[in-house]
């Protein structure tokens, strides 16, 4: 009957041929795109599944909406408008992530603020109006900084940020936090293998098919973007690098990088070049990475040390390398010396 009707069986069999694509699940090896301000890319092996990239980037998505502070209707953009005049509720994320800003400012004695956004914004580092602020703009704005001054209200949820002029900037943690809930999708769905790579703060899930552990390279700090000093071993494992060459501007021979010292209100300079953090959850890797970026090698070191299964490299503007001692670590660039 159908064949009498339509004149051509050949063009049945190409529609159901297409429709039955359209409803199959299909496979792809990698994605990559642009959210939480940088490339994300996401790499599932095996059971790559259109929808599960699709939930896993709306779930960054959904996060960067919530804590970014160029979106002016993120909870974080909120809370920063309402400074110095009323709490403001925010979502779950967005409370855990700050519960987890202010652990870290603690444990790293202001190293790592997430109260720095005064400093941030008038440096503008990577956007347009980036300059370097005279002294005075400078000394205006260091009594904003405190992380202290951030006043957290589990019962309602909600964030207060004491003194009117105050910003949050979790600049230095939301992509561990969403890498960490790219992962748990990861996990959820089965997938045995993976790879998240969020602007550098990578994820290792599950173990290589030869039981082998993941290579994760280590960025040159004064090479080009691929280019590595050497490579960590990593299974299971977040892996993420707080370094000189990821936002920055030069002038009258000076490099001033977007890591700041709270303290100062100027690019931290300690010798480092690179940190990097090697762990089991990617929030408290990035923030780590920049705490121990800002208290130098010693202090930096003696921090790591006193957290349990956490292994830190630092690349130093010496050349040398310097990691702890559980690290996994193969130097590849002999330009580079290795102290362990
Ligand atoms: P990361 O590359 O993870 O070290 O994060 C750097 C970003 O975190 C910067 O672009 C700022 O938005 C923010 N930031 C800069 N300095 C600090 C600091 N000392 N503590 C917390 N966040 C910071
Ligand atoms: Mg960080």
């Amino acid at each position: 009957m159908i064949c009498k009707k339509i004149k051509n069986p050949f063009i049945v069999l190409c529609i159901l041929f297409f429709l039955n694509f359209l409803s199959c699940p299909r496979t792809e090896a990698s994605r990559a795109e642009f959210a939480l301000g940088t490339v994300c890319s996401i790499t599932l092996f095996e059971q790559g599944q259109s929808d599960i990239y699709r939930e896993i980037f709306n779930r960054l998505r959904e996060i960067e909406n919530r804590m970014s502070v160029n979106i002016p209707s993120s909870d974080i953009s909120r809370v920063n408008a309402a400074a110095g005049i009323e709490p403001v509720k925010v979502h779950e994320d967005v409370f855990r992530v700050l519960e987890r800003s202010v652990h870290f400012a603690r444990l790293s004695d202001g190293a790592f603020d997430p109260s720095v956004g005064p400093v941030v914004s008038l440096w503008g580092i990577g956007k347009d109006n980036q300059r370097v602020p005279a002294q005075p703009e400078i000394d205006e704005v260091l009594p904003l900084v405190n992380w202290r001054d951030i006043e957290l209200d589990a019962r309602s949820g909600s964030v207060f940020l004491g003194k009117v002029g105050m910003a949050l900037d979790l600049g230095s943690i939301a992509k561990g936090y969403a890498a960490d809930e790219a992962a748990a999708i990861i996990k959820r769905a089965g997938i045995k293998r993976a790879i998240v790579d969020l602007g550098g703060n990578i994820v290792v899930c599950g173990e290589k098919k030869d039981k082998s552990p993941w290579k994760v390279g280590l960025q040159n700090p004064g090479g080009k973007r691929g280019e590595y000093a050497g490579i960590i071993m990593a299974n299971e494992k977040t892996v993420v690098t707080s370094g000189v060459y990821e936002r920055y501007f030069e002038q009258d021979g000076f490099r001033y990088h977007h890591i700041f010292s709270p303290s100062r209100g100027y690019p931290a300079d300690t010798g480092i070049l690179s940190a990097t953090i090697i762990t089991a959850n990617s929030m408290d890797a990035d923030a780590l990475s920049t705490a121990v970026f800002v208290l130098g090698c010693e202090k930096g070191l003696s921090l790591i040390k006193s957290i349990p299964e956490t292994e830190a490299v630092l690349i130093m503007e010496d050349k040398s390398i310097i990691a702890t001692s559980a690290a996994d670590f193969i130097l590849t660039d002999k330009t580079f010396y290795y102290k362990k």
